[in-house]
Order: structure tokens, then C-alpha cells, then sequence
């Protein structure tokens, strides 16, 4: 029987907050081991933690990307375990009112728009890191991720496929960046999520049991444990048994999936209202100028590319992937009516140097004023594509102020489109070739491509092509 497979995410956002998120500890990611501590985040008694605003702020924007409800107060909730990587033997959460319901985003899949529903937002804090298998018989603790600030982002069962999964976590990550919220780097644990899978027959309404693998952060590893899940799963079912709902843990290097503890029961946290922090209370005014600040979202930015600018698709990804390039190309955009030949000039120009020098687009040597008037000799004829892209822009890139214009007419690139002067090349090099001239009047027309050649050996690259062809055609068929 054929199944469909179902898929719900949790999905981590670790916020590039400056500092953690109870306490003034620095956030960021890859000091020494247990620098970046202090006694609130150690869980020592007596400690009190207070909250970082930032932390709101990201979470209420996030929240306003995603079209979710604001709840205005909202509170935070102890959840006990007990972990070696957890000082306090509890993590400060949101369970009862978090910080924002609802919302949706969408996501492209073999170029069909889908729509995945938003269950809600909450904000926590992360716990230590644990190493397990670099000291012998011994594990190894670092606490200084302990409190730093995430955002957890809850989905309905929406997904039907891992390439579904990829494409949420893809326009998160782009989402989050674009906010500025976090850096979204999956391999340095800023993304990661939790799958929870569950399988059904096709044409069912009713969702299966499902399994919650824990914490993947890499795509790979969560194709290999979504694929190893559906066929374990599938198997089970078919082979008369029944799916239990459990956690599991994925194991790259085996490729399967095993149970890590048995979820049958939430209580086991013991949830209650964490009594040292007061509730999160937002104002309608604070809440308004968070929504001035939003950024152009990246839906909307690929909406403008194609729709104002008319550029094709590839373009329209490859300008809005990312919001710096998105950014430099509407800064362009307002000095040239040449859309098209703006992308292509950051396309092959702009980024890849960008890229290859590891700058900063805003540090980019030429400026967009420098750029529209390069774009605009081009589209006047007086300098040739080629000749443009070939010498003159490099050497804009040695004199970034100077005048494209005259950079051109001492390189000696302007076309020559005058006719007066290019007769007498095109005559020059008909008395030099009479024999081919000859040929050319018995029928071997294909020989226009040799004269073009020689005239534009003669005018070093300047003639322009489409008066040369006419002449060369007018003087060789008199
Ligand atoms: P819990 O409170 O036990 O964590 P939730 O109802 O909050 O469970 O759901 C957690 C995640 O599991 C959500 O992302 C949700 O979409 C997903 N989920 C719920 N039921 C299923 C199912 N049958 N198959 C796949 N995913 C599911
Ligand atoms: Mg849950």
C-alpha cells in the first residue's frame, strides 16, 4: 500500500543577541570552553535571571515576517530535567502563552508555492554543549552556549517530503538573515531542528503516530534520517506491527535512527510558571516600531526583481538570495534605467569580486554612481560590450573615481561608428586583399567574416560591427 509521509518541525533559532539571554554573558559562538560564564548562567543559588530585550524585539519580528498574532503579554515557564549540560536543572521556556501564534511561510518546491502553518513562537534559552567522545571514558561539558537566547519555531504537520523539510529550513535561514536575527549557520548549530515523522496510507485523513528525531543540524543528516524514519516506519506497518510514539536520536555514521528517551508523558518536565521572571508585557507602541523597522522581506524583494525590474528568475535568485546583493542592486537601480544589464554587471562583476577579495558589498571600491554611467556607455554604443567588460571595468577598478567616460577615451575603447573614418579602414583593407575580394564577388559570401576580421584588427577592436558589416556589404557588391 502506498503511505504518504506527514512531517512536523521545532525549529532552533540561536539569536545573535550580544549577550545570553537572562543574564549579561557574551552569546557569541567559539570561545575557549567556559569563558563565557558567570554565575547565573552556572545556575548558582541565589542567582536571579533578568530579561534581554533584544531577545523580544527578534522574537516580535520574526513573529511580524510570518504574519503571526503578537500576544502582547506573554510569560516564560520552567521545564525541569536533569542534564549535565543544564546547570540549573531546569530550562527557562514559554509554554502556556508564548510570544507569537500563528503565521505561516511559504515554501518552493519543483516550482509549486506551498504554504506551511505556523503553530507558534516561543522564545528559550539553549543548554551547554556536551562532548562525549574526545576524553576517553570521560565527557566533557562547555558551558558557554548555556543561556543563550533561541527562538522556537513550531510548524503544523504540513511537510509531506524532505525536500519540503530543506525547503522550510532554506527560506528560515534566508528569513533570519535577512532580519538580522541570527547568522542561520546550520553547521554552528544557529539552525536546527527537531523532525517529527509520522507515515499514513495515501488518501487518509487521519495522521499516524509519529517520532520526533532530535536536534539535526545539517540538511544531509536530515534527508538520510527522514528517508532511514519513513522506510523503518513503513516496514513496521506493513509487517503487521504499530508505530510508538517515541525520540529518537539520529547517528550519522550508521545512518539510523535509535530511541533516546520515551516521550509518552510531557508532565515529566513538570512545566510551571517561572516565578523570578514577570510576564513579557509589549506596549501597541513598541509593537509599531518594531513594524517600521521591518526590513523588505525576501518574498517581497523577489516580488519587486521580477515585477518592477522585469528580470528573469535566475537573476531574480541569484540578486535575492541574500539581502546584501538584493540591497546594492536597488541602490544601482535608482541611477540606471538599464535593469537587465545591472544584474548582469553585479552578477559577473560585482559579486564575484566581492566574493573572491571576502569584503563587504558596502565596501565595494566602485560606486553605483560610477556603475549607472559604465552601464550607460554601453547602452550609447560608444564603447563595445565586450571591450567594456574586458578592459574598461578593470581599469574603473584601479581609478574608482575617475569619470568612465574619459577612463574609455584614454584607453582608446570609444567605437568608432563614424563612417568617414571607417571607410577609409574598410577601403584599406579591400585594395590590401584583392584576391579575397575577388572570391568574394564569384559567390563566396562567407568570406564578409574575414573582411569584419581585418577591419577590426585594423581599428583595434574600436569599429562597430553592424555599420562595418553594411559598409564592407555596400562596397564590395557597388
Ligand atoms: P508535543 O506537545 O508533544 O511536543 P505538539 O502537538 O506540540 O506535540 O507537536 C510537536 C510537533 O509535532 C509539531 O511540529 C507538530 O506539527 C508535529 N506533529 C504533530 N503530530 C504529528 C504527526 N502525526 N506526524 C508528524 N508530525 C506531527
Ligand atoms: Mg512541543
Amino acid at each position: 500500500m502506498p503511505y504518504e509521509t506527514v512531517i512536523g518541525l521545532e525549529t532552533h533559532v540561536q539569536l545573535s543577541t550580544h549577550s545570553k539571554a537572562f543574564c549579561g554573558d557574551d552569546a557569541s559562538f567559539g570561545g575557549a570552553p567556559n569563558t563565557q560564564v558567570s554565575p547565573v548562567s552556572l545556575g548558582f543559588p541565589g542567582t536571579l535571571p533578568r530579561l534581554n530585550e533584544k531577545q523580544v524585539e527578534y522574537a516580535v519580528k520574526l513573529g511580524l515576517a510570518l504574519g503571526s498574532k503578537i500576544n502582547l503579554v506573554n510569560s516564560f515557564d520552567r521545564k525541569n530535567y536533569f542534564y549535565a549540560d543544564l546547570p540549573k536543572g531546569y530550562q527557562i521556556t514559554q509554554d502556556r502563552q508564548p510570544i507569537c501564534v500563528g503565521g505561516q511561510l511559504k515554501i518552493h518546491v519543483k516550482g509549486r508555492e506551498k504554504s506551511v502553518r505556523i503553530h507558534h513562537i516561543h522564545m528559550e534559552e539553549d543548554a551547554g554543549k556536551s562532548m562525549h567522545d574526545t576524553d576517553g571514558p570521560y565527557s566533557l561539558i562547555d558551558l558557554n552556549r548555556a543561556g543563550v537566547p533561541l527562538l522556537e519555531i513550531v510548524t503544523e504537520p504540513d511537510l509531506r517530503s524532505a525536500e519540503e523539510v530543506d525547503a522550510f529550513m532554506t527560506a528560515m535561514r534566508q528569513l533570519v538573515r535577512y532580519l538580522h536575527i541570527s547568522d542561520g549557520n546550520m553547521e554552528q548549530g544557529s539552525l536546527r531542528c527537531d523532525v517529527n515523522v509520522s507515515i499514513r496510507p495515501e488518501g487518509s485523513t487521519e495522521f499516524g503516530e509519529r517520532c520526533e528525531i532530535k536536534n539535526l543540524n545539517s540538511m544531509r543528516y536530515a534527508r538520510r534520517a527522514i528517508a532511514y524514519e519513513v522506510k523503518r516506519q513503513t516496514q513496521l506497518v506493513e509487517s503487521g506491527g504499530q508505530v510508538r510514539q517515541e525520540t529518537l536520536n539520529f547517528n550519522p555514521e550508521t545512518g539510523i535512527t535509535s530511541p533516546l528517551r520515551d516521550k509518552e508523558d510531557a508532565h515529566d518536565y513538570r512545566y510551571f510558571p517561572e516565578p523570578d521572571l514577570p510576564p513579557v508585557v509589549l506596549s501597541t507602541e513598541e509593537l509599531r516600531k518594531l513594524q517600521t523597522e521591518m526590513p523588505t522581506l525576501p518574498w517581497q524583494m523577489r516580488e519587486r526583481f521580477s515585477g518592477e525590474f522585469g528580470l528573469p528568475e535566475y537573476d531574480v535568485n541569484l540578486l535575492t538570495e541574500e539581502q546584501a546583493p538584493a540591497l546594492f542592486y536597488l541602490e544601482l537601480s535608482r541611477h540606471t534605467p538599464h535593469y537587465k544589464a545591472a544584474a548582469n554587471l553585479l552578477i559577473n562583476k560585482v559579486l564575484p569580486y566581492a566574493d573572491e577579495q571576502n569584503i563587504p558589498l558596502e565596501t565595494f571600491p566602485v560606486g553605483v554612481k560610477q556603475l549607472a554611467e559604465f552601464l550607460q556607455i554601453i547602452a550609447d554604443g560608444k564603447v563595445s560590450n565586450s571591450a567594456a567588460y574586458q578592459q574598461l571595468f578593470p581599469a574603473l577598478m584601479e581609478q574608482p573615481d575617475a569619470p568612465p567616460l574619459t577612463l574609455a577615451e584614454s584607453l582608446n575603447l570609444l567605437q568608432t561608428s563614424d563612417e568617414g573614418a571607417l571607410e577609409q579602414i574598410v577601403e584599406q583593407v579591400l585594395t590590401d586583399n584583392p584576391d579575397e575580394v575577388a572570391r568574394y564577388q564569384k559567390g563566396k559570401k562567407n568570406l564578409i567574416g574575414f573582411f569584419m576580421g581585418q577591419v577590426m584588427k585594423a581599428s583595434r577592436g574600436k569599429a562597430d560591427p553592424k555599420v562595418t558589416n553594411a559598409l564592407l556589404r555596400r562596397k564590395l557588391e557597388a
